[in-house]
């Protein structure tokens, strides 16, 4: 049986392995990773550093490093109810957008000050850019409402970094604090919807223990609720005035079908690494479409899909799914961040190999705050 803390846990560090696991491929085609691993792609099964970046083994990379941000500003958050203090969705998402900006400027980890990150996505870069520009004249106060790469530009950077959300808020309060911390560089309504679906999911599997199933089923329903509509529009309002939501429906239908394509019985992630992304499936009406269409590199969708598909085959291990959704290349450790996170939730900590766990450079950090957090009552 696995407990409530092991699932988050499993979530958490499941983002920090599929990262720490994924980086050693980024960018690379999935032809390319079976031409240097030859025959069929066999990567090895370990945390291996390298890649473009040449990481060390374990080291986080910006996925990692921007969901410890916002888990930096639940453990903040925390402290503050000890207080009395104000504790509200805005609150709580200027506070993570701060460790943002510390992250992108330095000190950071084992970075000094004045050093950039070595990975920074564009729209990640725009965002807090903005966040800085458009901070309060008078106290200096960053508001993550007025940040944003703005619309089209829908990469996969707020969706790998949202998890901690789904692990230590609840109810309308997840769904806003959800949607700030999309926004505040993801202001896409893809990037915003994909984030609501796949948070409601790791909240399902972890604090009810759902099947894959109910969790994504969840998922689908709270991004087509009126009611999370009505939250996204009132957290993104400021003064009074709310976001061009004149596209939402449209985007709201493409999320949708995202997600209805990785529940296609025909969608299996092992067939993706074996075959290649754009292996025949079935579609609901037996059309023979791509697997994953592969919009462009880092595309907030293909991650989510790639997570869905994931989570829901249960006859695979954590190990195994993770290990294929990066053969299936392109932007591997963001891929494997996010299924990582849906599959750690699913699985538990324990389904993450200790070999992998014993490497993670915020292995120990993470699992005091969940601690802290969570204390006896998980
Ligand atoms: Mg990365």
């Amino acid at each position: 049986m696995t407990t409530r803390r092991q699932r988050i846990l499993g979530a958490l560090l499941g983002v920090h392995a599929g990262d720490s696991f994924g980086a050693a491929h980024e960018f690379e085609t999935w032809q390319a990773i079976r031409q240097r691993f030859p025959p069929n792609g066999a990567i090895p099964r370990d945390i291996t550093g390298g890649g473009p970046f040449g990481w060390a083994p374990g080291h986080a990379t910006d996925d990692t490093d921007m969901t410890r941000a916002i888990l930096l500003g639940y453990r903040d958050r925390d402290l503050d109810t000890q207080k009395g203090s104000n504790t509200d969705s805005l609150r709580l998402a200027r506070t993570a957008s701060k460790y943002m900006l510390q992250w992108f400027h330095g000190p950071w980890a084992d970075r000094p000050a004045n050093s950039r990150p070595s990975d920074v996505g564009g729209a990640t870069a725009r965002g807090l850019m903005l966040l800085t520009r458009n901070a309060s004249q008078q106290t200096g106060e960053v508001d993550p409402r007025r940040a944003g790469a703005g619309h089209g530009s829908c990469g996969n950077g707020s969706l790998m970094r949202c998890i901690p959300t789904a692990l230590f808020s609840s109810g309308d309060a997840l769904v806003a604090e959800t949607v700030l911390l999309s926004a505040v560089t993801h202001n896409d309504w893809r990037c915003i919807l994909a984030c609501v679906a796949y948070n409601v999911m790791v909240r399902a599997l972890v604090m009810d223990n759902a099947t894959p199933e109910d969790a994504v089923a969840a998922g689908l329903d709270a991004i087509t609720s009126s009611q999370t509509k009505d939250t996204i529009i009132a957290a993104l309002t400021v003064n009074g005035q709310s976001p061009d939501s004149s596209t939402l429906a449209e985007c709201q239908a493409e999320v949708v079908a995202a997600i209805d394509r990785a529940c296609l019985p025909g969608f299996r992630v092992a067939d993706l690494a074996n075959q290649g992304p754009h292996v025949l499936i079935e579609d609901d009406d037996g059309q023979e479409v791509d697997a994953l269409p592969l919009e462009g590199r880092g595309f907030v969708l293909d991650s989510l899909i790639l997570a869905v598909a994931a989570v829901l085959d249960t006859s695979r291990s954590w190990e195994d799914l993770v290990v294929d959704v990066v053969r299936v290349g392109r932007d591997t450790d963001t891929n494997g961040a996010v299924a990582g996170g849906l599959v750690g939730a699913r699985d538990g900590i324990e389904a993450i190999p200790a070999t992998w766990r014993a490497k993670l450079q915020f292995g120990d950090e993470f699992t005091k705050i969940v601690d802290q957090l969570v204390g006896d009552e998980a």
